[in-house]
């Protein structure tokens, strides 16, 4: 009885393997996947028939080998009764999207909520109307949700996961997650079956700035597009630490004595280097209000870029702050990368003179800083990251995904 459940165990954990690795390589042959797994041919074999009748993994072209010998037959996941739901909720829009199991987009719903202040529910009612729509459109297209989740611009912790603080929409602790499913019974049955999770955007963008920059072993990623954001990923998994602050870059208190910040402590990085702080410092607090912060920060950039003097000096405080704080993070953890996203992205350049400068080197040897680029993905890296999390997690447990 033991042997067989324990045999039972290990082909289950093979059939998530098979398919994990397959995932993440794309494509590929069986011989390639019993190479990434270390599992026999044999079992690869037998392990991608059961894939195949179940729906999940299908043959494509086979490719011509550069020498002699036959055509390989390649593999890729396939999936066509199934799609994967990432609903984003930020602080102007809810954004619902579908992507097949492959990474392909199926459909996307987007309408703005308004961004009414302090009221969640309002919000909740926006989003759930959107995902409605697009379940709508797959259940007619045949499809059901393999694993749902919800983005917010906002950290997240708790059992149950819960928005510890929204400020871009005013909100403390918030339980977005309840209040979606109050609206939409679907996505209640996604979270009574374990398969609906929340999500914060700077963990899975870290995510997918990690599988962007080759998976370094250690990657730190910094943003900043409402406040200042981060993730240290370490072992391909964003740190979340044993209060949910890990990442909280924002929020290193890099000035002693300093301003007050939402967080309760004094001279958090967020103050002196935020949007908020530097728009003001380059008089352009007044159109943020006026036009929203992507608008400002784009007029910001535009004009550190044609050297206009009030920008270029706001930036320059902040940079000096920023580079300061990068500093001290290196010590702590010794990155292989830096990725900045958000509009740092467009200044990434600038940063790593600055940390290249002030650089003291320990000993007389004159330290190495990692390099400093700017994110390649855009706004786009919390939506690969959410979808790809949701994969990972929906493929631990392949059987479940049956046809
Ligand atoms: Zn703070």
């Amino acid at each position: 009885m033991t042997g067989s459940l324990a045999s039972a165990d290990v082909g289950r954990h093979n059939l998530a393997l098979v398919a994990g690795r397959l995932a993440a390589l794309g494509s590929a042959s069986r011989s390639e996947l019993a190479e990434a797994t270390g599992l026999a041919r044999g079992s690869v074999t037998a392990l991608v028939r059961r894939l195949q009748g179940d729906g999940l993994v299908r043959e494509t072209t086979s490719v011509a080998p550069s020498g002699k010998g036959r055509p390989r037959t390649m593999l890729e996941l396939s999936g066509d009764h199934l799609a994967i739901l990432t609903l984003l909720v930020d602080a102007d829009r809810a954004t619902a999207v579908a992507s097949a199991l492959n990474g392909t987009r199926l459909a996307r719903r987007a309408r703005r909520h308004g961004r009414p202040m302090g009221d969640p529910a309002r919000v909740a009612d926006v989003a759930a109307a959107v995902v409605e729509e697009l379940l709508g459109e797959l259940r007619a297209g045949g499809r059901r949700i393999a694993e749902a989740s919800v983005v917010v611009w906002a950290p997240v912790g708790g059992e149950p996961t819960v928005v510890l603080a929204d400020t871009d929409l005013d909100w403390g602790v918030v339980d977005l997650l309840a209040l979606l499913r109050e609206r939409s019974p679907e996505l209640d049955a996604l979270g009574r079956a374990g398969r609906l999770q929340l999500l914060a955007d700077t963990a899975v963008a870290a995510v997918a700035e990690h599988l962007d920059a080759g998976r370094p072993s250690e990657l730190l990623y910094l943003k900043s597009d409402s406040g200042i954001g981060g993730a240290i990923v370490v072992d391909e998994t964003p740190l979340d630490g044993s209060h949910h602050l890990a990442g909280a870059l924002g929020h290193l208190p890099v000035v002693p004595d300093g301003a007050r910040c939402g967080c309760g402590q004094r001279g958090c990085l967020v103050t002196v280097a935020g949007p908020d702080a530097l728009l003001a410092a380059a008089g352009l607090d007044g159109l943020a209000r006026e036009a929203g912060l992507t608008v400002a920060l784009e007029t910001f950039v535009a004009r550190i870029r044609a050297g206009e003097p009030r920008a270029v000096a706001g930036w320059h405080g902040g940079r000096a702050e920023l580079a300061r704080a990068l500093q001290i993070l290196i010590m702590a953890i010794d990155p292989a990368v830096i990725v900045l996203g958000g509009y740092l992205a467009g200044l990434a350049e600038d940063i790593a003179a600055e940390l290249a400068a002030i650089q003291p080197g320990i000993d007389g040897r004159r330290l190495v800083p990692p390099p400093v680029r700017g994110s390649r993905l855009g706004g786009d890296a919390a939506l690969l990251g959410a979808e790809r999390t949701a994969l990972a997690k929906a493929l631990a447990e392949p059987a479940a995904l049956a046809r």
